[in-house]
């Protein structure tokens, strides 16, 4: 029965408003379970924030510095600096070209599939129904028995920063600044902060990071995290932790200044605010559909992604941290399941968490403070070195591993990897620790000659225990 006020609505299955991962996860399982799906999406291009302003786009610039200090550093006989007032469109040349090739790809796949793409804006004008607002200020009608909303997030704007996104940057403004600043601001620690911190630093920009915190990323591995951090300041970049911000101004001719509560005060020609996200939910009258976003502006879910309308599902950056494109996806997935009826599979206890510093770095399973709270006694296996394949063709970039094992059944229960590649290491180590392999088992593994991985397999000896809660 068609929803009151549904008039001549197109009626699906399943209606997800927004196209990045966690949206298109979510539509294309639900197409595979034979349902008719149709997505709503407000901006020209599909694919989300994931391609039109986060991953992809830091990422490409994040290639072009880490050419340059490789440059640099394999290079010591050449000495170059980059032009003054360098054009940030310069940096990332390839980016239209990489996006438009992508979108295209997610809208062929989604076309190809058999989901309806309708372009515009939605919002709730029940539980079961949905109006769409094109750019030409037509609107359209959508009913549909499952609604999955995949809207994402954006910056967090705290009120007493005056972001102008000329000056005083979010993450969304920060890559269309025109010219490569001298100095920059940076406030908060965590992944978004630490990202371009480092990536603005390899470029030669002076970047302060601001953080109330005693250090950024207070979720990894602390000796992965000290290292980054003497790495990001043997660049010329300044971590300044236990901070509180007393105000910040434009000073109305050539400085973002920056009050500390402590008394300090540092002065840049650019300021990148990242302080958290929230839930992209503003125009989308969720209490039309008998929802709201709770205290933190975040829609609320049980474990399989429902809100408090069982038949309305919310996934992805709305509902609150990781605020990974690989988790988005992975919920997509897994309500899409839920709401079919189908077996989504076991959930992964082994997240993988790949962070974009320069240098890399990842982590999959327990961290060693984690694994002690939960094991009377672990081992940890730890490896630093400049891996001989690096060496090779003059890249001076260190390596910091770490794995961490039950000294009781010997399972390797988690991995840290700082350095090249570190991701790619971490993603293929899920595999082995979802399994539950022992040490041993990694022990009597082959390993390719010469890698930098090789180590995974090679560190035959635990570098310490810790029993009880005490390191021996
Ligand atoms: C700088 C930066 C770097 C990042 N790097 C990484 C990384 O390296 N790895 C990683 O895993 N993650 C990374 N992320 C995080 C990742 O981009 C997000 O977690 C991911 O995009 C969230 O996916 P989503 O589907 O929930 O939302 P989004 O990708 O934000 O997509 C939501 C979509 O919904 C649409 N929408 C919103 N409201 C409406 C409406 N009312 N009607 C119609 N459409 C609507 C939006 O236009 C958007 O297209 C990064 C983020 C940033 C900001």
């Amino acid at each position: 029965m068609s929803p009151p006020g549904a008039g001549d609505a197109a009626h699906f299955d399943v209606l997800v408003i927004g196209s990045g991962p966690a949206g298109q996860k979510a539509a294309v399982q639900a197409v595979k379970a034979g349902r008719r799906v149709a997505l709503v999406e407000q901006e020209p291009g599909v694919g989300g924030m994931c391609v039109h302003r986060g991953t992809i786009p830091s990422k490409t610039l994040r290639e072009s510095a880490l050419q340059l200090s490789r440059l640099r550093s394999s290079a010591a006989l050449l000495d170059f600096a980059l032009k003054p007032g360098l054009e940030v469109a310069s940096l990332m040349a390839r980016l239209d070209e990489v996006v438009a090739a992508h979108v295209a790809y997610m809208g062929r796949q989604m076309s190809r599939n058999g989901i309806q793409l309708y372009h515009g804006r939605a919002r709730f004008l029940s539980d079961r129904l949905v109006e769409v607002l094109s750019v030409d200020g037509s609107t359209r009608r959508l009913t549909a028995e499952t609604i999955f909303i995949a809207t994402g997030s954006r910056p967090r704007s705290p009120a007493e920063i005056p972001i102008d996104h000329e000056n005083i940057l979010d993450s969304d403004s920060i890559l269309s600044m025109l010219y490569l600043p001298e100095s920059l601001t940076i406030l908060g620690g965590g992944v978004i902060a630490c990202e371009y911190a480092s990536i603005f630093a390899h470029l030669g920009v002076r970047v302060t990071m601001i953080d109330r915190a005693d250090r950024p990323l207070k979720f990894m591995d602390a000796e992965l995290v000290e290292k980054l951090v003497r790495d990001f300041e043997r660049t010329g970049g300044r971590f300044l932790g236990e901070r509180n911000i007393g105000s910040v101004e434009w000073d109305g001719v050539s400085k973002v200044v920056t009050r500390l509560a402590t008394g300090e005060t540092i002065e840049s020609d650019k300021m990148l605010v990242a302080l958290g996200r929230a839930a992209a939910v503003d125009g989308l009258d969720l209490a039309a559909a008998g929802l709201r976003a709770n205290a933190r502006g975040l829609l609320e879910v049980d474990a399989h992604c429902r809100t408090a309308i069982p038949h309305i599902y919310a996934i992805g950056d709305v509902i609150g941290p990781p605020s990974l494109a690989a988790t988005a996806m992975e919920q997509g997935r897994r309500a899409a399941c839920h709401a079919l009826g189908l077996p989504p599979g076991s959930a992964a206890e082994m997240i993988p968490i790949g962070i974009y510093t320069i240098p890399e770095m990842a982590s999959v399973g327990l961290s060693e403070d984690d694994a002690v709270k939960r094991f009377a006694d672990i081992e940890i296996y730890r490896a630093s070195f400049r891996p001989m394949r690096h060496t090779l063709s003059g890249r001076d970039e260190k390596m910091l591993m770490k794995l961490v094992v039950d000294g009781a059944t010997r399972k390797v229960i988690g991995a840290h990897i700082l350095g090249p590649d570190a991701g790619e290491m971490a993603q293929l180590l899920g595999i082995p620790l979802k399994a539950g392999l022992t040490k041993d088992d990694f022990d009597r593994t082959m390993a390719v000659h010469p890698t930098a991985a090789e180590e995974l397999v090679t560190m035959y000896k635990p570098t310490y225990r810790v029993k009880n809660g005490e390191r021996v």
